[in-house]
């Protein structure tokens, strides 16, 4: 592993959608979580350096540049979404605690934010987001897309076991937190099969989480080679079906409506939504 540090200017980054969120702060260019379906492989593109997993850029003056932006008379408030590119709890981080800084500044502006992750590492920041989640909205949200270990060891192999993440989940149930379940990507014929996907709407039901969001693979760019790669190395009984299925960047409509159906009925079974907007509007407008 390679790690470089990057000088950066700016730490909140403007996106052009608004709803549910409008801003983003990545710390990190590159994870080495190693996620064989990672969309983010793109994000190094503009660094012209592929070596996403190995190589991870990290901006350590990204809190003063944070602080200039929160403190500034312009800046309103809004939802901050942590770590959409790439994830915040990886590895360095263990090391660099760049999230606890980036957090005592939230709760010193008040400002409310969505953490998405794969790692239980955000366990050590559970003091600051107790903290923040009593004064403002905050949105801790899991990537959970297989309970089989050894897929996902395969798939996902750096991250923490999904088990892991479901005890942090439930951890994080004595905040005032609202939580949720990413189930994204589900990968056809690997982590779409009923039991799994039972599992997860059962254990997000049994820990009270507030949505569960599913999502269905989709491929672009460099990632389609990437991990088409991984199948054909990993699970050659499935490389061709998948090839089929994916023409085209994502799984067609009758492949869709048939696994749709499938966690309609979960949802139904465990009682689970999937809208993530309502806890929103409940606690912020
Ligand atoms: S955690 Fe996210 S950014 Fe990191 S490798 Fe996995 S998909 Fe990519």
């Amino acid at each position: 592993m390679q790690y470089i540090e990057l000088n950066t200017k700016t730490a909140l980054n403007k996106l052009k959608r608004k709803i549910p969120y409008s801003w983003d702060l990545n710390i990190y260019r590159g994870c080495n979580h190693g996620c064989k379906y990672c969309y983010a492989i793109y994000s190094h593109d503009y660094l012209n350096d592929g070596n996403f997993f190995d190589k991870v850029y990290y901006k350590k003056n990204i809190i003063e540049a944070l602080e200039r932006e929160l403190s500034s008379s312009d800046w309103k408030r809004e939802i901050v979404n942590i770590g959409g590119v790439t994830d915040s709890y990886q590895q360095i981080e263990k090391e660099l605690k760049i999230m606890r800084d980036v957090l005592k500044l939230m709760i010193k502006y008040k400002t409310p934010v969505i953490i998405s992750t794969k790692s239980d590492l955000i366990l050590r920041d559970f003091d600051l987001i107790d903290e923040l989640s009593k004064i403002t909205y905050v949105n801790i949200a899991f990537t959970i897309t297989t309970m089989d270990e050894e897929i996902r060891k395969k798939l996902e192999p750096n991250t923490s076991p999904s088990l892991n993440r479901f005890n942090a989940l439930k951890k994080f149930k004595e905040t005032n937190a609202s939580l949720g379940v990413h189930v994204m990507p589900i990968i056809p014929y690997l982590t779409d099969n009923k039991e799994n996907l039972e599992e997860i709407y059962r254990l997000s039901s049994e820990i009270g989480v507030h949505y569960v969001l599913p999502g269905t693979l989709y491929l672009r760019g460099k990632t389609k080679p990437y991990f088409f790669n991984f199948i054909k190395e990993e699970y050659n009984n499935i490389y061709i079906k998948l090839i089929d299925l994916y023409k085209k960047g994502g799984a067609g409509k009758e492949y869709k409506d048939g696994l749709y159906k499938n966690i309609n009925e979960l949802k139904q079974k465990y009682n689970v939504s999937s809208n993530y907007m309502k806890i929103i509007k409940e606690k912020l407008f």
